[in-house]
């Protein structure tokens, strides 16, 4: 039987690349899964259109996760549509790279909003559904442990305070027999980075697989933290980036 029968999700920014990929791992492995979106609606309709071809169960919310309320919507809107959520992954983030000193105050602001408050926001909606057995993951980034190149700082700051998130909320979730987990990507070959990026040519010589990774090797990982074998895998770092901060 599948590892994740009778579980729904809520997949943060699945319309593309590697929440995408996640939402469909998820769904392949038997969750009925729910995606937010922002700027990409027909990106998420595909997104929906294939896990449905391939038997699963899906619907597409857009939701801004840098708006409180349209998070907190999007989480009632799953919980309505699905009778629950158990599984919630905080994917959606982005990127505004600058020198510290030209760092514009409203692209700080901005990846604040996104990367940190609506994935505080989601996580508290959602325990107040989550029964015993849930599971949140978060999606930080292997720049938590080094830092492979410059104008990266507030991104990485965004992603630090989700480490720290991730580690005192096992205290408030142990006792409901939540989890809570954050994995780690390395440089991985989506949108936000591709593997014939400007990044690439600065982190490719760190990869000791020699090479980016794909979405799917994310999903998987995500996967696995999701199912029921990762029951005593709370609080924890899982770093997924083909060695580069080894
Ligand atoms: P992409 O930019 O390729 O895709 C981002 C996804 O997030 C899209 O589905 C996008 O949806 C969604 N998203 C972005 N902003 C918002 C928003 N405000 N509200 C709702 N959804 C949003 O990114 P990746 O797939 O590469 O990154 C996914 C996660 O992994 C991020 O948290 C990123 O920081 C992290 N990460 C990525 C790494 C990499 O090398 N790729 C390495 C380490 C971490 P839409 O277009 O509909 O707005």
């Amino acid at each position: 039987s599948l590892s994740l029968a009778g579980k729904t999700a809520l997949v943060t920014g699945g319309s593309r690349s590697i929440g995408a990929a996640i939402a469909k791992k998820l769904a392949a492995d038997g969750a009925a899964v729910a995606i937010t979106y922002s700027a990409s609606p027909e990106r998420a309709a595909q997104v929906v259109a294939q896990i449905e071809a391939a038997g699963g169960k899906a619907i597409a919310i857009e939701a801004d996760a840098g708006s409180p309320e349209a998070v907190r919507a999007a989480v009632a809107e799953t919980v309505s549509a699905f009778g629950g959520i158990d599984i919630l992954v905080n994917n959606a983030g982005i990127a505004v790279n600058a020198p510290i000193e030209d760092m514009r105050f409203e692209d700080y602001e901005r990846m604040l909003a996104v990367n940190v408050t609506g994935v505080f926001v989601a996580t508290q909606e959602a325990v107040r559904h989550m029964k015993a057995g849930g599971r949140i993951i978060h999606i930080g980034s292997s720049m938590t442990r080094y830092a492979a190149f410059p104008t990266a700082s507030v991104y990485t700051l965004t992603k630090g305070a989700i480490t720290g998130f991730n580690r005192s909320l096992v205290r408030d979730l142990g006792p409901k027999g939540i989890t809570v987990n954050t994995v780690h990507p390395g440089p991985t070959d989506t949108d936000m980075n591709p593997a014939d990026g400007p990044v690439a040519a600065i982190v490719g010589p760190g990869m000791a697989i020699g090479r980016y990774g794909l979405p799917s090797e994310i999903a998987s990982v995500v996967a696995f933290l999701a199912s029921p074998d990762a029951a005593f895998v709370t609080g924890a770092d899982i770093v997924a980036d083909g060695g580069l901060t080894a």
